[in-house]
């Protein structure tokens, strides 16, 4: 059978486009597969609840895409991607009718948290000031030869602290011990985990270096942006290609495949080496999520006047009950109060909205594969610190771990990060190599977020596997 592409690449989630473009720029012919309907996995939006709401189906708020340094190389711009700053990029509520906030200063947000300012300065000023070093560092595989070491040992040695004991130790008071733990809770770990302090110090530096921007018109013209440059490039895109087994492809001379390690040893029926294949079925998955979004009548009703100016809230109160619902997360415990984040991007985007009404996106996290329905508890969490917002629904529409799967097969059991982010699976995702985007089968490689640097939208992992494969099977 003759060569149909250079490269055939599965799945056009960010990751799968960002290797896609990468091939393409390299001057290679280049075919991507996409499942569903619309283009983009995980950057997509929809009217999911009534004509005239614009919903992000999955994410909502980009400091990784905006500091992606792949994507600071594309022309997005040109493509329709406008960055929306919120005046306030991340707010947490406290139940004293207070909240935490983030904001672009850091000077700014340490006066902010009272006596602990010096500590928090200390922490996140020189990360702010390394951001564009640190960020080519942290969104590469872990094993590598540092460009910037001094840099990366002054994030290193917090970053690989369990997120409670570098709380308690830098922090007197709850406002910043609250506000860290927060953003050190998308790990998904329990925060007495090593390298759970890793996703507070990039998220909290992303927030002041890049800000917590929202895309004007929603997440899915970031999938436009990137598909619409690919298709400039030469590019092309078929949707409502599912691909069972990698036999079923076109004959080329390299595939990217932008699925999880599960759905890839399926894929590869029996071709996979034993050991190979021991390694991807043990690699583990992250608890879930369960998501919800909203049609409101009108913004919601917030005690703490500082979460009606900010992109995102944080709800789950003091470290003590994050850190205690996140322990039980991973023990498979559904949480009666759980951590909720949310996103308003109609508050700073009129056309997500019709005129005077809002969208709300948010989601909770829960235990690996569990398809409760916690509604009822996200909206207790949301009217324990805006009373009232019952009232404004108009609409709301659900997503478990099974709607998800459904969805996207990278999705399964509700696991959003493309399989757990503890120390061991950062390090070896999802096998321990320089160059873990490799597989043992000739010209396949890996692209998803099961590969370094993991969740998020960036486009890392599929630019560092179009990189490879570049190197090995097209060169
Ligand atoms: C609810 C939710 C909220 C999130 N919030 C944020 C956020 O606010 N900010 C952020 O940075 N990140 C967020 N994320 C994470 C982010 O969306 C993902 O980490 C990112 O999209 C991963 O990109 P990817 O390209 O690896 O995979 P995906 O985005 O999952 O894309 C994979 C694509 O491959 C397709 N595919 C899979 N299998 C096949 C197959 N066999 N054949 C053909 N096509 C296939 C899928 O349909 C999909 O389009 C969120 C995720 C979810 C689900």
């Amino acid at each position: 059978m003759s060569i149909e592409y250079d490269a055939i690449v599965v799945g056009s989630g960010p990751n799968g486009l960002a290797a896609a473009i990468t091939l393409s720029r390299a001057g290679y012919s280049v075919l991507v597969l996409e499942a569903n309907a619309t283009v983009g996995g995980g950057v997509r939006s929809a009217e999911l609840t009534l004509p005239g709401f614009v919903h992000d189906v999955c994410s909502a708020v980009h400091p990784l895409a905006a500091g992606s340094p792949f994507f600071k190389t594309l022309p997005l711009e040109r493509f329709g991607v406008d960055w929306i700053q919120p005046e306030i990029p991340l707010a947490h509520p406290l139940d004293d009718g207070t909240a935490a906030c983030l904001y672009r200063d850091v000077d700014f947000t340490a006066d902010s948290l009272g006596a602990d300012l010096r500590a928090y300065r200390r922490l996140m000023k020189p990360l702010t000031r390394d951001w564009e070093k640190l960020a080519t560092e942290f969104l590469q595989p872990m094993l590598h030869l540092p460009r910037h070491p001094l840099a990366l040992a002054r994030f290193g040695i917090p970053a690989l602290c369990p997120a409670t004991l570098l709380c308690k130790s830098l922090f007197k008071h709850e406002p910043a011990r609250a506000l860290f733990a927060g953003i050190a809770a998308h790990s998904f770990l329990p925060l007495e985990a090593p390298v759970s302090s890793a996703f507070a110090l990039v998220l909290g530096t992303a927030g002041h270096a890049v800000g917590w921007p929202i895309p004007r018109g929603g997440s899915q013209t970031i999938a436009n942006g990137l598909a619409n440059y690919f298709a400039e490039l030469g590019g092309r895109i078929e949707t409502n290609r599912r691909v069972e087994n990698l036999d079923d492809l076109p004959k080329s001379r390299a595939v990217l495949l932008d699925v999880s390690p599960w759905q890839f040893v399926r894929m590869a029926s029996n071709k996979l080496p034993a050991h190979y294949r021991q390694r991807l079925e043990n690699f583990r998955h992250a608890p879930g999520i369960f998501k919800i979004d909203y049609a409101l009548s009108e913004p919601v009703p917030w005690q703490a006047e500082a979460c009606k100016r900010a992109g995102t809230i944080h709800l789950g109160g003091a470290l003590s009950e994050i850190a205690r619902t996140e322990r039980g997360i991973a023990r498979g415990e559904i949480p009666e109060r759980p951590f909720v984040l949310v996103a308003q991007q109609s508050l700073f985007d009129q056309t997500r909205a019709p005129r005077g009404q809002h969208i709300l996106w948010a989601y909770c996290h829960v235990p690996f594969d569990c398809n409760t329905d916690m509604s009822a508890h996200i909206e207790a969490q949301i009217e324990r610190f805006a009373p009232g917002f019952r009232d404004c629904i108009l609409a709301r529409h659900t997503m478990s771990a099974s709607d998800l799967e459904r969805s996207n097969p990278n999705l399964a059991g509700g696991d959003i990060s493309g399989g757990a982010t503890d120390f061991s699976q950062l390090v070896a995702r999802p096998t321990l190599s320089p160059t873990p985007y490799r597989t043992p089968l000739r010209g396949v490689y890996l692209c998803s977020a099961s590969t370094p640097p993991g969740g998020g939208v960036h486009g890392m992992c599929g630019y560092h596997a179009a990189r490879a494969a570049l190197k090995e099977a097209l060169s």
